[in-house]
């Protein structure tokens, strides 16, 4: 039980969390590292906070119709 398993998505065989690829059948490992995630988090951070602004922004930009 060594938390550096990564299951294999396709023989379900457990690989050290370093392998590219499957040491069974071959296929390749998903890559899931947990500072890619945070990364990811990150970003999502920003995309929100960019499309909030850009709503805000147009709100105020876009001529009032009343
Ligand atoms: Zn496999």
């Amino acid at each position: 039980m060594s938390p550096d398993n990564v299951p294999c998505l396709y023989c379900q065989t457990p690989n050290d969390s370093q392998n590219t690829h499957c040491q069974n059948c071959g296929m390749a490992m998903p890559k899931k590292h947990p500072e890619s995630a945070k990364v990811k988090q990150k970003l999502f951070k920003y995309f929100f906070w960019a499309i909030a602004l850009f709503c805000l922004i147009m709100m105020f930009y876009l001529p009032r119709s009343n």
